[in-house]
């Protein structure tokens, strides 16, 4: 791990699902003034509209399967609104190869810059292990977890108040196979950083609890302790 002196602007956040990636996130865009480019949470929010296109794109994230690049590239142009001018975090983005060479794309149209691309590492029997225990609130996307990340209200939503639901692509065939679309398709984009901005690569250790990995994430990015 190096320490990265100027904390980054535009912030791209890998890790599989069950690494923590997302709660990071959010803490990071509350400590920090963040702005989270979620493109998990752009799909739910279609999945509520109750919409044709929502039904298709629900019965594909219940299935743990990647929805179409096509697809996630219309949402971001719809949600990516002067990323210029704000620090941002993308977290679910990209996922694939395709997606990382539209990201790039997007940078000289759009006139901004990644500059950091963090991994949280953590291996796949430990992600498995830690994703049954996770809820969400459907009303907020706010999100929870039974040990590490208890709601004050067992089930209940802090923010809005909400019932927490368990997400519906949590099932333990669903857990496995969404590990594998991650090592499927994850690797080969950080081969790709790697060898064109090897600079802007950063990684942290994530099998420890929520708070030590965050701590470890303030450092390797530059941001000041809490
Ligand atoms: P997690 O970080 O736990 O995997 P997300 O909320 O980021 O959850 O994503 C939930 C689901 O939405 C993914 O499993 C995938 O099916 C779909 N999805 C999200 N982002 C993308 C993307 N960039 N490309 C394709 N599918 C995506």
């Amino acid at each position: 791990m190096s320490t990265h002196q100027v904390p980054p602007k535009h912030l791209v956040i890998f890790g599989r699902p069950g690494s923590g990636k997302s709660s990071l996130a959010e803490r990071l865009s509350k400590d920090d003034g963040y702005l989270l480019v979620r493109t998990g949470e752009m799909l739910r929010a279609v999945v509520r509209s109750g919409s044709e296109l929502g039904l298709r794109i629900g019965a594909s994230l219940e299935r743990g399967e990647l929805v179409s690049d096509e697809l996630i590239i219309e949402l971001l142009e719809q949600n990516l609104v002067r990323p210029e001018e704000q620090r941002l975090i993308f977290d679910g983005y990209p996922r694939t190869l395709r997606q990382e060479e539209l990201l790039e794309q997007f940078e000289e149209r759009l006139q901004f810059e990644i500059d950091c691309f963090l991994e949280i590492r953590l291996s796949r029997e430990s992600a498995i292990r830690r994703m049954g225990g996770r809820r969400v609130c459907p009303t907020c996307g706010a999100t929870y977890h039974l040990l590490s990340r208890p709601p004050a209200v067992a089930e209940v939503c802090d923010q809005c108040k909400g019932a927490l639901a368990t997400r519906s692509d949590d099932s333990e065939a669903v857990i496995t196979f969404r590990q594998r679309v991650y090592d499927d398709h994850v690797p080969p984009i950080i081969d790709r950083i790697m060898s064109r901005t090897p600079e802007l690569f950063r990684w942290v250790d994530g099998e420890g609890g929520p708070d030590e990995t965050y701590a470890r994430t303030r450092q390797v990015l530059g941001l000041p302790p809490l």
